[in-house]
């Protein structure tokens, strides 16, 4: 095909998605449209490797039920690389290295963070596709730079519990256990061997009993110092995702809660991002 045909196939091909699903034109991650397009793993391939989950069924977004390796969001090729290099990367060495008793730093608390919030993230605009995430930060700019999470550090805390062992030969758990909403501050699930929750360090008392919890500030996340080590809190895969199913909803209600009477960083806006709108 010409350069001429080819770029006439890729505008009719936009012109019918416009029509169609304007929706898949925008990068769910960087909110931009009109940039080469990818499909992402919503569960990164490694965590289902990990886990050896990728045949199994989970819940996914809206209530519908598909296999992780299935599970897949338009992300613009920038952001997929981003993501993949500079958080999904790094975080699986931070799971390696939890999951090995070897403890976490700052750093790698930072990052775990981030990728909660990716899932957050990813999910809240799927679910709004004519929303915008947040005034300050794209999904993007919020777990791959270090702005968001220090707006917030100095009240925040990363809370982890491993798990012993599981009940089914070689699956383990991959979910997230607490529901959608506004606050997009605390998220926790169960993911391998570990459940694990980030919250504001004063909401954390619902997990108490089940996660132990590192709390964050801004020299903190900067630190390569290994210093966190979570212990074993959960006999086996089952007792985890029975605990997070339960203290998940509550904490991210008052979290949401607290941001309706406080009004946290998601919903100030000092400077709005600009960004193309797609009729809808
Ligand atoms: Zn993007």
């Amino acid at each position: 095909m010409s350069n001429r045909a080819g770029r006439r196939a890729v505008a009719a091909q936009r012109r019918s998605l416009l029509r169609k699903a304007p929706e898949k034109l925008r990068c769910l991650a960087c909110e931009r449209v009109g940039q080469q397009m990818t499909k992402e793993h919503i569960w990164p391939r490694w965590i289902i490797e990990r886990a050896n989950a990728g045949g199994d069924q989970f819940k996914w977004i809206g209530g519908s039920r598909a296999t992780p390796n299935k599970a897949v969001v338009p992300l613009c090729y920038d952001c997929n690389q981003r993501l993949g290099t500079e958080l999904e990367g790094p975080v699986s060495e931070a799971f390696r290295d939890v999951e090995a008793g070897h403890g976490l730093s700052g750093r790698q608390c930072a990052l775990l963070v981030k990728w909660l919030w990716k899932f957050e993230g990813l999910f809240w605009c799927w679910e709004h596709p004519h929303g915008r995430y947040s005034d300050l930060w794209s999904v993007t700019e919020r777990t791959t730079q270090d702005a968001a999470i220090e707006s917030i550090a100095d009240g925040l805390s990363l809370g982890i519990g491993l798990i012993h062992a599981n009940e089914r030969e070689d699956v383990w758990p991959v979910g997230v256990d607490t529901p959608l909403g506004e606050q997009g501050v605390c998220v926790a699930g169960v993911f391998s061997r570990v459940a694990i929750a980030v919250s504001y360090s004063d909401l954390t008392g619902v997990f108490v009993g089940g996660l132990d919890f590192q709390p964050l500030s801004r020299d903190f996340i900067r630190s390569d110092e290994k210093s966190f080590f979570p212990a074993t809190r959960f006999p086996t895969s089952g007792a985890a995702i029975d605990f997070m199913k339960t203290a998940g909803p509550i904490a991210a209600d008052l979290h949401e809660r607290a941001m309706l009477s406080a009004r946290t960083h998601r919903f100030i806006h000092p400077a709005p991002r600009r960004r193309v709108e797609l009729p809808h």
